[in-house]
C-alpha cells in the first residue's frame, strides 16, 4: 500500500511558502484509510478515537463519510457538539469518567458509555438514568506497542457480577468492549478476545441479559520503520471470526492511529549542529514538546527522510527548547546534514500534534491540508522548472 508521502520538490516548495516546522495533512488519505477498514469490515460501525488526532478537518471528513466517534472527555464531547455531530454518533469510552465529563454528556445528550468498575455504575446511573453501557474486558496482548490493559478492563471472571449490578442500577446493559492495545500487528489478540466475549455473551443470556453490542476497540497498526502491516488482511481475518461467533450482534470498532497516522507528514529543518562527546548532534525546529511528543507518549520511532545519499553516521537529534529532556533520538543513523537542510517525517499523524505542548513559547506546529494547498504548490513547482 502506498501512503501519503510528499516529494522532495513539494517539501521545498511548502517550506518556502509556509516556513517550518509544518504539518501537512491529506484528507484523501484519511478517506482511504476509513474506507479500507469499512470495506473489510462491512456493517461494523467505525468510531474514530479522536484522541489520536482531534483536528477539526479530520472529524468533518469522517462525519461526511458516515463515521462515528469515540470520545473520552468533556472537551472532546463539546468540540464534536459544536461541529454539529449528533450525540447518537458518540460513545463516551472512558471507563473512569470525570464529573464535568458526565455533566457535558448529559447536556449534549451522549448516552452510550463504557465502564470497568463497580464504582462507575452509580456515577453513570445518576448522571444519565437508563444510559446504554458496555463493560470493558481485559485482554492480554504481547504483540501491542502500548498495553492499555495495564490500566483498563475487568478480568472476565468478574464480568457477570458487574453486568448484573449495572442492570440492577437501571442501566441499559447492552454489551462488552475491549482494546487489544495500540499498534497491534496481529489479529490473534482480537480473535482470542472475541472467543472470550462469546462465552460471556452466553453466560449473560443465562442470567437473563440479552447482550447485543460488541465493541472491538482500536489498535489497528500503521507502518513502522521495519514493518508494514497489511491492515486489509488483518481486518478481513478479524471480521470473519466476528461473523462466525457473533452472526447477529451489532459490532463497533474504535480505530485511532490507523485512521490518522499515515495521513500527516512533518517538514522540519536543521537549526543547529554540534559535536558533543564524539557524537554528531542536530537540533531541529520541532521537538519532543511538539510533534515528536509521540516519542514519549506513544513510544514511537519516526522515519527521518533527509533526501541525501552517502555514508551514514550515528547522530543525536534534539528539539528547539532549552530543556535537556528535549532529545528525540540518540544513535540514529543519518547522512551528515547542515543548517537549513529540510527533513521529511512521514506517518506522523497519530499521537503527535495531539499531545504537543507550547512549552518554552514554541507555538504548536501549523497544519495545512494538502488537497487545499496542492494547486498553489504545483504552480510554484512548474514555474521553477520553467524558469
Ligand atoms: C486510545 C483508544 C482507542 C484508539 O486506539 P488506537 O490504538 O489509536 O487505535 C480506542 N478506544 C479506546 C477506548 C481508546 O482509549
Amino acid at each position: 500500500m502506498k501512503y501519503f508521502r510528499l516529494s522532495q520538490d513539494a517539501v521545498k516548495a511548502l517550506a518556502d511558502t509556509y516556513s517550518t516546522p509544518l504539518l501537512v495533512l491529506s484528507l484523501e488519505q484519511i478517506e482511504l484509510n476509513y474506507k479500507l477498514l469499512a470495506e473489510n469490515m462491512p456493517d461494523v460501525k467505525i468510531y474514530y478515537a479522536i484522541k489520536a488526532n482531534p483536528d477539526e478537518r479530520i472529524i468533518r471528513k469522517l462525519d461526511t463519510l458516515g463515521g462515528y466517534f469515540d470520545v473520552a472527555s468533556d472537551g472532546e464531547m463539546r468540540m464534536l457538539n459544536q461541529l454539529g455531530i449528533d450525540s447518537d454518533r458518540m460513545v463516551y469510552a472512558n471507563p473512569v469518567k470525570t464529573n464535568s465529563g458526565l455533566k457535558v454528556a448529559h447536556d449534549v445528550g451522549v448516552h452510550k458509555f463504557t465502564f470497568d468498575s463497580e464504582s462507575e455504575i452509580e456515577k453513570m446511573a445518576t448522571a444519565t438514568p437508563g444510559g446504554t453501557v458496555l463493560l470493558r474486558i481485559r485482554v492480554d496482548n504481547p504483540h501491542a506497542l502500548v498495553d492499555l490493559n495495564k490500566k483498563f478492563g475487568v478480568h472476565p471472571d468478574e464480568a457477570l457480577e458487574l453486568l448484573t449490578k449495572a442492570k440492577a442500577a437501571g442501566l441499559d446493559v447492552a454489551g462488552l468492549c475491549f482494546h487489544v492495545g495500540s499498534q497491534s500487528t496481529s489479529s490473534e489478540a482480537y480473535i482470542a478476545a472475541l472467543k472470550s466475549c462469546r462465552k460471556l455473551f452466553d453466560a449473560a443470556k443465562g442470567l437473563g441479559m440479552q447482550l447485543h453490542i460488541l465493541d472491538i476497540g482500536g489498535g489497528f497498526p500503521i507502518p513502522t520503520l521495519t514493518e508494514e502491516p497489511d491492515v486489509a488482511q488483518m481486518a478481513a481475518a478479524i471480521y470473519k471470526v466476528i461473523r462466525q461467533y457473533f452472526p447477529d450482534t451489532e459490532i463497533w470498532a474504535e480505530p485511532g492511529r490507523y485512521i490518522c497516522g499515515t495521513a500527516v507528514n512533518l517538514i522540519t529543518q536543521v537549526i543547529g549542529t554540534k559535536v558533543r562527546n564524539n557524537q554528531q548532534w542536530y537540533f531541529l525546529d520541532d521537538g519532543l514538546y511538539g510533534t515528536f511528543s509521540g516519542v514519549i507518549f506513544d513510544h514511537w520511532d519516526f522515519e527521518l527522510e533527509t533526501f541525501k545519499t552517502g555514508k551514514t553516521i550515528p547522530a543525536t537529534f534534539a528539539g528547539p527548547s532549552c530543556d535537556s529532556l528535549d532529545i528525540m533520538f540518540r544513535d540514529k543513523h543519518t547522512v551528515p546534514m547542515e543548517i537549513g537542510d529540510l527533513i521529511l517525517v512521514p506517518n506522523c499523524g497519530a499521537y503527535t500534534s495531539a499531545s504537543a505542548t507550547v512549552f518554552n513559547g514554541f507555538a504548536k506546529t501549523q497544519i495545512v491540508v494538502w488537497e487545499e494547498v496542492y494547486k498553489a504548490i504545483q504552480a510554484k513547482l512548474e514555474l521553477a522548472t520553467a524558469g
